[in-house]
């Protein structure tokens, strides 16, 4: 067997050691259909929807290295990878507990969509693990997590979730997207399966939509086979892209992983700002766990001014560099007001009860020059 080898190599190369007529980058195969070899079984077809493409070989290998999962499967949204999954490991009758603040489109599908299918769900305090066995019932069979909730970066209780899963024969599944694989390894962890939204950090680029899951060969057939008959498949060109984007995440995180530490600092002695949420200031509540876990605290962060709601709109036209616009994980910087974008949704009194006011806002670093973006927001912070 080969030594493992560390991220930042596998990053590169693997999944890539096969070259495809010296090819030093391995190209797109656009072709939907691939020439019959006499195969018996539906699933060895080579069909682009069976996500059985070269491309799709590829990339899923490197992914499963990355992550140091035995196997891996890429979709066509972080959605598409969240729903096969619970739609595989979940049947009508079954019950799931999910943690109480989770990225908008989850909790949709959680309480709109499965309970449709006869699927019912608890919600649970992701830091309160002794309120957790009261939740459990015969037909309980998953929990899922988020490694940060987004936007006030809080970290659940992650060790004592793959314990209390195990205890109970639950299958633990973690939303890997905001902790990376460069910060965060769930499955070194206990955690049996793993989900990116890769739209986000493992592209890097904001210009495709693509999810992973990883998990074990066994899991990840089977939930292959559930994606093949749902159809989320992701187009090899999106492949492609996905697969270039991966190879600088670990250059990309640690910068932005240094510019949001440096920007939440800054943030942080302003007078005109009240509070700021990001894991690697000593005064975030879940600072010494977020250290323990993981070897960044991350790209996002979230701050709240002191004049409120106003200012805070002033803020966001006065930066020059940040662009306003949902989402994260991008070589540029965004920011956004969640009250208004990613939980517009829910009632000023809901949005109260999970601590996201009016004024908050959501700052998700790129790879800009760290002196740009400080004294761009100092810049800002002094024409309030
Ligand atoms: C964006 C995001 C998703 C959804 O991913 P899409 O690629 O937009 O479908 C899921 N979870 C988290 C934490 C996200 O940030």
């Amino acid at each position: 067997m080969k030594p493992k080898r560390k991220i930042q190599t596998d990053l590169i190369h693997a999944g890539e050691e096969e070259k495809v007529d010296h090819s030093v980058v391995f190209p797109i195969f656009q072709s939907a259909t691939f020439v019959s070899q006499d195969e018996s079984a539906y699933e060895d077809i080579r069909y682009l929807r069976l996500n059985n493409s070269p491309n799709h070989r590829v990339l899923n290998a490197k992914i499963a290295s990355v992550c140091c999962g035995e196997a891996a499967v890429v979709t066509s949204s972080g959605m598409a990878a969240i729903s096969a999954t619970l739609l595989s490991l979940l049947k009508t009758g079954d019950h799931v507990l999910v943690q109480n603040c989770l990225y908008g489109g989850t909790h949709s599908l959680f309480v709109e969509d499965l309970p449709d299918f006869g699927i019912s769900v608890d919600f649970i305090d992701g830091n309160r693990p002794e309120s957790w066995a009261a939740k459990i019932r015969e037909k309980t069979r998953v929990i899922f997590v988020e490694t940060m909730t987004n936007p006030l970066l809080e970290v659940a209780d992650l060790e004592a979730i793959v314990v209390f899963a195990h205890n109970h024969g639950l299958i633990a599944v973690v939303d890997n997207t905001f902790g990376t694989p460069i910060n965060y390894r769930p499955l070194d962890h206990g955690y049996d399966v793993e989900i990116h939204s890769a739209t986000k950090y493992l592209n890097g680029h904001s210009d495709i939509v693509a999810g992973c899951i990883i998990s074990t060969h066994e899991r990840i057939e089977r939930i292959v086979r559930r994606l093949n008959h749902i159809g989320p498949t992701l187009d090899p060109h999106a492949c492609f892209l996905l697969q270039r984007g991966l190879k600088t995440l670990a250059l990309r995180v640690h910068h932005q992983n240094t510019s949001a530490q440096a920007l939440s600092e800054k943030l942080l002695q302003h007078e005109k700002v009240a509070r700021v949420h990001y894991a690697g200031l000593p005064a975030h509540p879940q600072h010494r766990r977020a250290g323990r876990l993981f070897s960044g605290f991350g790209g996002v962060l979230s701050f709240e001014l002191r004049e409120g709601l106003d200012a805070a709109g002033k803020l966001m036209s006065l930066v020059q560099i940040p662009t306003s616009a949902p989402s994260l994980g991008g070589v540029e910087t965004l920011i956004t007001r969640p009250a208004i974008t990613s939980h517009a949704g829910l009632t000023d009194a809901q949005c109260q009860a999970l601590g996201i006011s009016q004024g908050l806002i959501r700052v998700a670093v790129g790879i800009e020059s760290v002196d740009d973006l400080l004294a761009d927001f100092e810049l800002a912070l002094s024409k309030l």
